[in-house]
């Protein structure tokens, strides 16, 4: 017989951790107790040698699903209680060192129960447990329980009580627990907002079919449906969003209902299963652009998603019948629905349900809401599997706000990020918390959300910063808000260059401290010069950069214009390649070309970039595939996409030169300028950029070694997968972004992370 006080830390409250341990006690006859404390969870055990080690190591391997185990530490100790049988006691106070936890779909064990028609919560659009559910989005406030949630005015009723309460309960303890008796109720309500008659799901599904808009309450905000099958329905729902091209993502029963839209490789069925249930980006078979016309025209990926709340399953299970079982799910399901955010004008997600009537009229034909308020907007994630891992395109519901751990633990750091995509980041000890995607920063509503993100992270996690990080752009509104910040708690507000920035959150994700060399491929940033970087090949070391390279800059005939307009970079590369008189003629479709090839002749309003995703648009425009962009980054996807179709072709080896360290593609432009298959033009593109990139990093590191790749150029996947295997050909090892995104979402991390060992080099 042995006594043993056990310390477990990590994520291990509110996600059913001593209920579990509970169990294993009882199961291995072992006595004591355990409870929730300020570091985590504590347990005392008596009991055989054999059994209490046999406890140590199931801890580990059988904890419940949404724990994390950081830490099991036992030490041996004489029990001051004889007790004859092991109990759950009372938390010992003291201010928790955790976090809430993030959100995840609706699991196996509460579908069955939705899905059973003698039960008690048959088609209950709430039903939820310890181990699924909502968390980060109904919570106001830690530590993480009924009366902080969006919960506290639903009064548990006799049977849901008698669940919470039974340690043996797969509800025990579940803060969000609820019924038909005691929960929140769904209602249907038409455009007007008068509530409608009949089964809320069935109205809404009916309404789905006869080719309706309907605007669908979700976990961190409302999205908009329609039937994707539907082109006229697309089409209105396009038009009434102001979104003319952008792709809409699309949810589906289960990966057996996506097999006939999207091809999928080994590992991408599991990753639509995910637990946080992102949208997955999937290569389109050929037949999806016509089984779902105007979804995502044009492009090589389809976004793909499995319903995650319990209301989007009954959707599903409507539209099959209302079956009883789980057996349904696994069969290919007819239902296709466009979800996409409702974010009206590119401000943030609706998430109230009033907001929802006001900002969503004239838009939806009806809403399907209920009486479960979401505390945290909180978008859904979009990524897609790539090597070693998946790649973030956005990340956020089901993954925000779990922390990334660092290299080393630091004083506590706020860090704003930049403009485009923004997120922020704040630490505590050696974990990051990276917020959800919250937009650009161009409206007053998203530069609202951005500082109450900031807010509710600080509260969160009840650290005050040291110091405040922020991009080197003055005008950004981050910028303006760090130095505000800085100023009122009297810390240091440190700029830190947007490609520096880029390279360190993948050195902070991957826990990388030596000096490497960092590849940037991005849209632009600010450059320590003033000037318009992002093409940049860097070498960094720790809170220091030096600037290596770069790609020969190309003007930007109209300043910003250029970056929406990729006839005017074609126009740039032709006035460079001596063929400026061939713009008012190639681009006849444009007014303002004469005029643009004048500017560009007498370099009139033409500032300069080293941008690589401005040699994507120029290439584009050069190519005849797009003159003006619906929305940000278009031509480069428009390119991939053409490129993917047309396949394997080799570079052009004269395609491009290396002098002073820069990188200079004219010879490969000139090419391009008198391609006429746009389709080939693509791919020789990608092909001869791919080799002419590697050839670069290779000339300034001989040798092997890592190179880190990061910028938004890197969602490109024929760019970072030509480029992942033809350095690996010179003996060098790319690293990429795999916890957060390449694009400007990952920025905070890496500010983040430069600030933290500033503050560490500075205490030193
Ligand atoms: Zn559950
Ligand atoms: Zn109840
Ligand atoms: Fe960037």
């Amino acid at each position: 017989m042995i006594c043993q006080r056990i310390r477990v830390s990590g994520v291990v409250q509110g996600v059913g951790f001593r209920p579990f341990v509970w169990r294993l006690a009882n199961e291995l006859a072992l006595t004591g107790w355990v409870r929730n404390d300020s570091r985590g969870v504590e347990i005392e055990v008596c009991g055989a040698v054999a059994q209490v080690n046999h406890l140590l190591q199931r801890l580990k391997d059988d904890a419940p699903p949404l724990a994390r185990i950081d830490a099991v530490v036992a030490r041996e100790t004489a029990t001051e209680h004889s007790a004859e049988e092991f109990v759950i006691i009372e938390s010992r106070g003291g201010r928790a060192v955790t976090m809430i936890g993030h959100d995840t779909t609706v699991c196996r064990d509460c579908l069955s129960e939705m899905f059973e028609p003698a039960g008690r919560r048959w088609r209950y659009a709430f039903t939820n447990c310890t181990h699924c559910g909502p968390r980060y989005t109904i919570s106001r406030s830690l530590p993480y329980d009924r009366a902080r949630t969006s919960l506290k005015p639903f009064v548990l009723c006799n049977k849901c009580q008698s669940e919470y309460r039974r340690p043996d309960d797969r509800r025990f303890h579940a803060e969000a627990n609820c019924c038909p008796k005691c929960g929140p109720q769904l209602t249907l309500l038409n455009a007007e907002g008068q509530l409608q008659s009949g089964d809320p799901v069935a109205a809404a599904l009916k309404l789905l079919r006869e080719g309706k808009i309907v605007a669908i309450k979700g976990l961190g905000g409302f999205h908009l449906a329609c039937d994707a099958r539907n082109p006229a329905a697309v089409a209105i729902l396009r038009e009434r969003k102001q979104r003319e091209e952008k792709p809409f993502a699309v949810m589906l029963a289960s990966p057996p209902s996506a097999a006939s839209f999207v091809q999928m490789g080994v590992g991408e069925p599991g990753l639509l299963s995910l637990p946080e249930r992102p949208v997955i980006l999937l290569k389109k078979r050929n037949s999806c652009d016509e089984a779902l016309p105007g979804v995502a025209p044009g492009l090589a990926w389809l976004g793909v998603m499995l319903p995650s709340t319990p209301l989007q399953y009954l959707l599903f299970h409507e539209a099959a019948g209302r079956p009883a079982g789980l057996g349904w799910i696994d069969l290919t399901q007819d239902l296709a629905l466009v979800m996409t955010s409702a974010n009206p004008g590119g401000e943030p997600l609706v998430i109230d349900n009033q907001e929802a009537l006001l900002r969503l009229s004239g838009i939806a034909d009806a809403f399907l809401m209920h009486e479960r308020d979401i505390v945290t907007r909180c978008d859904d994630s979009v990524v897609r599997i790539a090597p070693g891992g998946v790649q973030f395109i956005r990340r956020a519901r089901g993954y925000t706000p779990r922390a990334i751990k660092l290299p080393h633990a630091g004083p506590p750091v706020l860090a704003v990020g930049g403009w485009f995509k923004n997120t922020v980041c704040v630490t505590r000890g050696d974990e990051a918390f990276v917020s959800q995607h919250i937009g650009d920063l161009d409206n007053a509503a998203a530069c609202s959300f951005f500082e109450e993100s900031i807010g509710q992270l600080l509260k969160f996690l009840q650290v005050s910063p040291e110091i405040v990080a922020h991009d080197l752009h003055p005008d950004f509104h981050s910028t303006r808000f760090a130095a505000d910040f800085a100023r009122q708690r009297g810390i240091r507000a440190l700029g830190v260059q947007h490609h520096h920035a880029h390279a360190a959150s993948v050195l902070a994700e991957h826990g990388v401290q030596a000096p490497v060399i960092a590849l940037a491929l991005d849209g632009v940033g600010l450059g320590t010069d003033g000037g318009a970087w992002g093409g940049e090949l860097l070498r960094v070391d720790g809170v220091g950069f030096e600037r290596l390279g770069h790609l020969v800059p190309l003007a930007l005939p109209g300043g910003d214009r250029a970056a929406r307009e990729p006839w005017r970079m074609a126009a740039a590369v032709l006035h460079q390649l001596g063929r400026g008189n061939e713009i008012a003629q190639r681009f006849a479709g444009q007014h303002a070309a004469p005029t643009v090839a004048q500017m560009l002749e007498r370099d009139i309003n033409c500032p300069q970039t080293s941008s690589l995703g401005r040699v994507f648009d120029a290439a584009a425009g050069l190519l005849g595939v797009r003159s003006v962009m619906a929305f940000e980054g278009q031509a480069a996807m428009l390119l991939e996409g053409l490129a993917e179709r047309y396949g394997d072709i080799l570079p052009f080896d004269h395609g491009w030169r290396i002098e002073n360290g820069c990188l200079d593609l004219l010879p490969l432009f000139a090419v391009l300028a008198d391609e006429k298959d746009a389709k080939r033009g693509a791919a020789i593109f990608h092909a001869t950029l791919i080799a002419a990139l590697a050839d670069w990093v290779h000339a300034v590191t001989p040798g092997d070694g890592t190179v880190v790749g990061n910028g938004g150029c890197f969602l490109n996947q024929i760019l970072a997968r030509g480029l992942r295997s033809r350095l690996g050909a010179h003996g060098l090892h790319l690293l990429e972004a795999r916890r957060l995104p390449p694009n400007d979402g990952g920025l905070s991390l890496g500010q983040a992370w430069i600030a933290s060992q500033h503050l560490v080099k500075r205490k030193k």
